[in-house]
């Protein structure tokens, strides 16, 4: 059998891993952690660091093809694998979905909508920023934000120099606060023959700046779905993405449709396909990578994804006990606040 080599080791990796496991793929995980939630799941486990550019080229010679599950890996981590193993999404992939500005550029460069938005790259810039963009408006960190990390809403009068310090990056970019009606987002997955298959979009609703629940069906109007579709199709091919990308987007209240960023893995709002639809996600990221054909993304029951996050977590046994909830927990031994540590999917006939 072939071996899947995975970066990082996290939730996203577990789910992918047990999906590979199913098709008959060994994974060979490659995190900073030991013991993570994809390690306890998988045949191998290197513990290094992201820069540690001797084990990466040895973790690559080890297995049959690259992918990952968070994309923040240094470029020439990226590249040194890309050189001895097929690596799926592409080094560029990650250069571009790293990065906000270079990510909204990209966007801009396609003819995709995005928000309104600046370059910061000092506290001196901010003031002329605001006064193009007005408030509210949002300076995020440009690079390795989650979960509402690094951002700062930016409201009238406030203090810049404060606001820039709260952010805490070196480069930053402003974008003008959308008064949205929903967000959504739209999992896209592509694999080397170019095949391409869309999950239909879920609603997502944020609760203290993290994921709280994905709902199928979006109960968005079809020409707003069908635009989000057509834009997440045109991404997928424009950045040449083997493997699945998240794209998550704003509908505003006059029903256009606007990205705000990608994610270039599995994503928080595309787990309701694990209970939801033929295919789940994760198997469709391991069918990509590998090369397969591509699975049916078709939904198959109305599906709520809920994440349970720190203590929540302690609630299972009830969960547990209604016989229409499918529970997905990590395995992470410490329910910190603010931390995914689990999601369950309710499920109902299809309406
Ligand atoms: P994630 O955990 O999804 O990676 P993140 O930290 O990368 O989150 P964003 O997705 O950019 O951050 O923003 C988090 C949330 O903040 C969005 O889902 C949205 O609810 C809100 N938000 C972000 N940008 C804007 C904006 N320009 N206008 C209005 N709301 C916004
Ligand atoms: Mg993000
Ligand atoms: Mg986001």
């Amino acid at each position: 059998g072939s071996v899947i080599g995975i970066l990082g080791g996290g939730q996203l990796g577990r789910m992918s891993a047990l999906a590979a496991g199913r098709l008959g793929y060994k994974v060979h995980i490659f995190s900073p952690e030991k013991d993570g939630p994809a390690a306890q799941v998988s045949w191998k486990n290197t513990v290094a660091d992201y820069t540690d550019l001797a084990a990466l080229e040895a973790f690559a010679k080890a297995v049959d093809v690259v992918t990952f599950e968070f994309e923040n890996i240094p470029a020439a981590s990226a590249e040194i694998l890309a050189k001895v193993k097929p690596t799926r999404p592409a080094p560029r992939v990650l250069h571009i979905t790293q990065e906000r500005l270079r990510e909204k550029r990209f966007l801009e460069g396609i003819g995709v909508p995005v928000t309104a938005f600046r370059e910061v790259t000092s506290a001196a810039e901010l003031p002329a920023a605001v006064a193009a963009l007005g408030t509210p408006s949002i300076l995020k960190s440009a690079s390795f934000g989650y979960d509402g990390k690094g951002q700062v809403r930016i409201e009238a009068g406030m203090d810049l120099d404060d606001a820039w310090k709260k952010m805490g990056g070196s480069i930053a970019i402003l974008e003008g606060f959308i008064d949205f009606d929903c967000e959504i987002s739209v999992i896209v997955a592509r694999n080397p023959a170019g095949e391409i298959a869309l999950y239909e979009p879920a609603r997502n609703h944020h609760k203290h700046h993290i994921l709280d629940t994905s709902t199928v069906p979006a109960g968005v109007p079809a020409k707003v779905s069908h635009a989000a579709e057509a834009i997440a199709r045109q991404i997928a091919a424009e950045i040449d993405l083997i493997g699945l990308l998240a794209v998550e987007m704003f509908v505003t209240r006059d029903g256009k449709v606007l990205v705000n960023e990608l994610a270039p893995r599995p994503h928080n709002s595309g787990h309701w396909s694990q209970d939801g639809a033929v295919t789940s996600q994760f198997e469709q990221h391991v069918r990509a990578v590998c090369g397969l054909t591509l699975g049916n993304p078709a939904r198959h029951s109305d599906t709520v994804m809920t994440n349970l996050i720190g203590d929540e977590v302690e609630t299972w046994p009830q969960l547990l006990s209604d016989p229409d909830v499918k529970l997905h927990l990590y395995g992470k031994a410490e329910a910190r606040p603010g931390r995914k540590m689990g999601h369950w999917n309710r499920i109902r006939p299809k309406s």
